[in-house]
């Protein structure tokens, strides 16, 4: 063999082993991203298991919807209403149930947002229990009907279809509000209080209510739903979702953009437990 053939033979050595580096590092690294997804995904499961199988789920939507209905009637009993009174309603988690997207997130090892297009585009989220029948029954009785969503404006024909196959009252254009480019739902509320009387608003985050709630610490929230708590059951009615929600965001400082491994610290950071002298 000679020189040449020798360096060409070497470089063709050296070429493949690189290769072969590069190929492993880059396979492991998108497995490890797995994994980590996965890590975090199965972290869900307790939460989706409860929205699922829980009896308590449901009652505590019964609760949220009966007790809405007790304040539009006194709403309604009240001698000196306003004009246009409106309920605003969210529509994620607080009339609909998107729960078979974070169910498949589990078992399939992915989290939102990946997949929520696809899900919201299947336009087949089940009524949560009591949100037909309330919203019906305040239309019905005189009571303007918005829905206000963070849902991407690309999903409002498959959000409309979703809304009136389950039968809920006054699915339009122009009653249904969604995210443009970012979200506005306090400046939509206070767009919508200007001609017209505000009876109730119902939501399963905070920032279905008050924009005092909202990019807030954990602590600040806990705060505000304390200095106003004689609002909820009154003018607020909650939703129960522990899948998801701001109270999450405030935990990572609204900064979603955090690894896996950082939010899966401060997931445990956040636990508080006590003393078994270890
Ligand atoms: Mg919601």
């Amino acid at each position: 063999m000679n020189l040449n053939s020798m360096r060409s033979m070497w470089l063709y050595v050296v070429s493949l082993a690189l290769l072969s580096f590069a190929l492993a590092s880059c396979g492991s690294s998108s497995l490890d991203k797995q994994q980590r997804e996965a890590q975090l995904s199965q972290q869900l499961t307790q939460a989706v298991l409860w929205h699922q199988n829980a009896g308590e789920r449901d009652a505590l939507c019964h609760q949220a919807f009966n007790l809405a209905t007790l304040r539009v009637d006194q709403y309604l009993s009240n001698d000196d209403k306003k004009e246009n009174p409106i309920v605003i309603v969210d529509i994620d988690e607080t009339i609909v149930d998107n729960s078979p997207f974070q169910a498949q997130a589990v078992k399939s090892d992915f989290m939102y947002p990946n997949y929520w297009h696809e899900w919201v585009e299947t336009a087949s989220a089940e009524a949560l229990p009591g949100a037909v029948d309330f919203l019906n029954y305040a239309s019905d009785n005189g009571i303007g009907v918005y829905y206000i969503s963070n849902r991407s404006e690309k999903n409002r024909e498959a959000t409309l279809k979703n809304l009136k196959n389950l039968g809920f009252p006054k699915v339009q254009d122009e009653k249904l509000f969604l995210k443009k480019k970012h979200a506005v739902k306090d400046s939509l509320r206070k767009e919508l209080s200007a001609n017209n009387e505000i009876v109730l608003l119902i939501g399963d985050n905070l920032d279905d209510f008050s924009n005092v709630f909202k990019h807030q610490s954990v602590d600040k929230r806990l705060g505000a739903v304390d200095s106003l708590k004689a609002l909820f059951g009154d003018k607020f009615i909650v939703t129960p979702n522990a899948m998801y929600g701001d109270w999450e965001g405030a935990i990572y400082s609204f900064e979603y953009a955090k690894s896996q491994e950082e939010k899966n610290k401060i997931r445990k950071a956040h636990l508080k437990g006590f003393d078994v002298g270890q």
